[in-house]
């Protein structure tokens, strides 16, 4: 009751819908279906499929903005090398050390006009102009800036100004390309650790170098001097401190980075060894005499060392991107295939649920016209096993039972109440097409038309149902002793009884008749106490005899005889045209 409510609630509700639908045909519904499912199925693979060419796109952009970040890393150390040297040359005017500045000088320019040139950097007006804001910089930069003691300062200040504008030109690029916002954590962690981390101590070993070296030549150190040497030591160290936190909390959380040989992170202890020789060297014990080269020489090696530490993590940072590019094409392959198989199978599948219905409705149709146009034998069938085929099933049981009728209906029609042979009218039918057929074949047909005689006075004797009775019987007669199939025996009118025999000649057929004349005189039917017997005439025509296939010719002829049959006394047989064989019993 509650499912009958609720299914009527869902059939009103879906009635507009239902209405419109009904409307279309089936083609039409399939094609709206297949609008419905595929246009937003399709939309959401194209934004798919937009969105995932995107990423990669995006990917590309960072993990060139990376390479471009080597090529600025190398910059800066060539800035870094010249203000190095503006410091050396204060100490040692005569030195080669200027010629060496112009090598790296020659390198930055050559460098920066490459990394000008690049496609993504030419669109950028702001990094074009940082490049050339840069570029100036190298170029006037000086090279001394006299010999006092605190210029060395000044001159440091004004190369590590360029090295710092190098660093800003890198956090351009890196901007850029969104490699700060990157939604991969590690890869943010190690870029933002390039970045900034990295940066301090770098500017910091700079400047051990340079006034440490200072310190050494001009063998003394001040209180303010040793005030500004251990304040860049403090620097250092915090700065060492923040690396190897951040740095193990980003090995600590990517077991992957953990396992990366590409990164050799003993490289940076050579930050507090560093700290230990300078110190040592310049606050602890100047007496020490280290001379200014070899203290030069070590400080070199721990920043060729933090600068091959920083080479490790951008080429590490640098397969990563080329890594998860990588993945993420193959993805986009995986998709594409899988798109394409889904796709393919629902096509298919969708086009076999089309033509599976739209073909057993065609069935259904023809078969439908069929039977409209009377057609009442060729079998519906369909194959599919669906609802369809239960509809073609009803379909078939409904053919089967019209054709049943039709067949009763036919046999009503053609069949005699009383006696059950055929009637007079199908009988017209049957000689029609007998004689016919016989003229098609050649070949011969013989009627006999029986008449029972004195048939009144047997109704008269007994009355009309034993009359009734005796043309019953003379239906039974007539059946049992036709023996071929195509013999077929017809109540004719009244007493009157027909036979045809197709391939039957005048002569064959005596044989026939005899049997049908002596089975009639010798049945006899039980009327209370007594049996009845009665006997027949019996009027024979062959068309062989008559030389036509005429069907009035044929009755007219076997109707003589029949007379012929009468007039001769009755209870014999008259072959038309030929022989009056009346030879009876009786008269024997
Ligand atoms: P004949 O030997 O010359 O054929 O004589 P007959 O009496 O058989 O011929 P007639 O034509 O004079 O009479 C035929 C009779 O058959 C008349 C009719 O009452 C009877 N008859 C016709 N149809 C039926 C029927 O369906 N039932 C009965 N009981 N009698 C019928
Ligand atoms: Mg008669
Ligand atoms: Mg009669």
């Amino acid at each position: 009751m509650k499912d009958k409510l609720s299914s009527k609630v869902l059939e009103a509700w879906f009635s507009p819908a239902v209405l419109l639908m009904s409307r279309l045909t089936y083609v039409s519904k399939f094609a709206v279906a297949t609008a419905l499912f595929a246009v937003p199925l399709i939309l959401v693979v194209i934004n798919e499929t937009v969105e995932h060419f995107h990423k990669i796109e995006q990917l590309e952009r960072k993990f060139v903005a990376v390479e471009r970040l080597t090529d600025i890393q190398q910059v800066s150390r060539h800035i870094g090398a010249i203000r190095n040297n503006r410091v050396r040359t204060l100490l040692h005017p005569k030195s080669l050390v200027e010629s060496d500045s112009e090598k790296h000088k020659v390198a930055i320019l050559e460098a920066l006009a490459v990394l000008e040139e690049r496609p993504s950097i030419a669109r950028n007006n702001l990094v074009k102009l940082a490049i050339s804001n840069l570029a100036m910089a190298v170029v006037s930069g000086r090279d001394s800036a006299g010999t006092e003691g605190d210029s060395i300062y000044s001159v440091f200040d004004v190369g590590n100004g360029v090295v710092i504008q190098a660093h800003r030109l890198g956090m351009l690029v890196v901007a850029e390309a969104g490699l700060m916002n990157d939604d991969d954590v590690l890869s943010l962690n190690i870029a933002s650790f390039l970045m900034s981390d990295l940066q301090a101590p770098l500017e910091n070993f700079g400047k051990i170098e340079s006034f440490g070296a200072y310190f050494l030549e001009k063998g003394y150190l001040d209180s303010q001097s040793i005030l500004v040497f251990s304040s860049i030591s403090k620097q250092l160290d915090a700065s060492y401190l923040v690396m190897s936190q951040n740095l193990s909390s980003i090995f600590e959380r990517f077991e992957e980075a953990n396992r990366s040989k590409v990164i050799n992170i003993s490289l940076l202890e050579e930050i507090p060894q560093l700290l230990i020789f300078s110190e040592d060297a310049i606050v602890i014990d100047p007496e020490l005499g280290m001379a200014e080269s070899e203290y030069r020489i070590g400080c070199q090696n721990a920043l060729t060392n933090v600068h091959e530490f920083q080479d490790q993590l951008i080429e590490s940072l640098l397969s990563r991107y080329q890594a998860r590019i990588s993945s993420l094409k193959i993805d986009q392959w995986q998709r594409a295939l899988s798109i394409g198989v889904l796709v393919f199978g629902a096509i298919y599948l969708f086009m076999g649920i089309f033509y599976s219905v739209e073909h057993s409705l065609l069935q259904l149709i023809s078969a439908a016209e069929r039977v409209s146009n009377g057609d009442l034998d060729t079998k519906v069938e369909i194959e599919t096993r669906d609802e369809l085929y239960q509809l073609s099933r009803v379909f078939e049981k409904m053919r089967i039972q019209l054709k049943a009728r039709d067949q009763a209906l036919f046999d009503l029609a053609i069949t005699d109440g009383l006696t059950g042979l055929f009637n007079r009218k199908y009988f017209n039918d049957c000689i029609n097409l007998s004689l016919k057929n016989a003229s098609r074949s050649n070949s011969d047909l013989t009627l006999i038309i029986i008449d029972i005689d004195f048939f009144k006075n047997l109704n008269d004797t007994y009355g009309h149902q034993v009359g009734d009775k005796c043309l019953i019987e003379m239906g039974g007669i007539l059946t049992t002793v036709l023996e071929r199939e195509t013999d077929l025996a017809f109540r004719y009118g009244g007493e009157e009884f027909a036979v045809i025999l197709p391939n039957m000649s005048s002569k064959n057929c005596i044989g026939m008749v005899r049997k049908i004349w002596q089975a009639i005189r010798e049945f006899e039917v039980v009327v209370g106490v007594e049996a009845l017997s009665f006997t027949a005439s019996l009027g024979v025509a062959s068309s062989d005899l008559i030389g036509s296939y005429d069907v009035f010719s044929l009755i007219q002829a076997a109707d003589k005889a029949l007379y012929a049959a009468k007039d001769n006394g009755r209870d014999c047989y008259v072959v038309a045209e030929n022989t009056i064989d009346v030879l009876t019993e009786r008269d024997k």
